[in-house]
């Protein structure tokens, strides 16, 4: 496995990586989630490169930059268990020289859900990730479901920017008892982290509602609604019953949707969804 920091070693190495080259963009501290996106990638790909940079343009203000969790060491023997052939580790240095300017903004998609209470969120996403491809220059990419709007986003900007590369979209791991694997979940207390199963049993709850006939769109979000306030540590940002293409909220009766919620956990902010239809 070689690992690079430099763009000027980053591009000498992938000039000699065989095609197709399959890349995962992360943020580090990674978890099964993660690695089942390097499992596909290796299935289908004869290279896989990851990429682990914080990237600092997709935090808010008072966010968790600061805090996000870090273990470098940890990530590197993980991708090296998974047989990842390429580790880009750019500083914010690399990523954002001095005097950098230039943005990626994608417009309607990025204005509900995550966009209305994470502003500026999608525009960092959408240019560290147009850096890392036109860094890469991948032929595939693979992102988690479980940031549903953000591979919604980046589908739109893949398409809109004509990158030549393939966006697959891999399914939510979860722990156990169903609550999707996450680095943020390593601020849960003990207490907290047994309240957090509530998002996955909120949606569980509407998808049964929804199984058994329920169609109407606010009746799926009051499900859910239902389920997050009989968890005193739970404190809901939203709930979300969206069409599942424009992301736009449904009303009426629904055949196919997202449903996806973002929930406090004492402090910690967690999101989740279930396609549903
Ligand atoms: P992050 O490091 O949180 O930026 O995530 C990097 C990639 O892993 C993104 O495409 C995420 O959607 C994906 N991912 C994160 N958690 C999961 C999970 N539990 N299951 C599947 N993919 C995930």
């Amino acid at each position: 496995m070689i690992i690079v920091e430099t763009l000027d070693d980053l591009r000498a190495a992938r000039a000699g990586l065989l095609s197709p080259v399959g890349l995962v963009p992360t943020m580090g501290y990674l978890h099964q989630g993660h690695i089942s996106l390097v499992q596909q990638a290796r299935l289908e790909c004869a290279s896989v490169v990851v990429s682990i940079f914080v990237n600092p343009t997709q935090f808010g203000a008072n966010e968790d930059l600061g805090a996000y969790p870090r273990d470098l060491k940890h990530d590197l023997a993980l991708l090296q268990s998974a047989n990842v052939d390429l580790v880009w580790t750019p500083s914010s240095e690399i990523m954002y020289p001095p005097g950098f300017q230039t943005w990626v903004t994608v417009e309607d998609i990025t204005k509900p859900l995550e966009g209305a209470m994470r502003p500026g969120h999608f525009r960092g996403v959408a240019t560290v990730v147009s850096k890392l491809f036109n860094a890469i220059q991948p032929q595939k990419a693979y992102f988690g479901q479980k940031d549903a709007q953000q591979a919604t986003v980046i589908r739109q900007m893949t398409h809109d920017l004509d990158f030549p590369i393939e966006i697959i979209i891999c399914p939510t791991v979860r722990e156990p008892d169903g609550l999707a694997m996450s680095s943020r979940n390593a601020y849960l207390k003990p207490e907290e982290r047994q309240a957090a199963v509530v998002l996955f049993r909120a949606l569980s709850n509407a998808k049964a509602a929804f199984t058994t006939g329920e169609r109407d769109a606010a009746h799926l979000r009051q499900v859910m609604l239902d389920t997050l306030a009989a968890e005193p540590l739970a404190r809901v940002q939203y709930v979300s019953c969206a069409h599942p293409y424009t992301l736009t909220e449904l009303e009426g009766r629904v055949d196919q949707a997202l449903l996806s919620m973002a929930v406090f956990i004492g402090k910690t902010r967690l999101i989740d969804n279930f396609m549903i239809g």
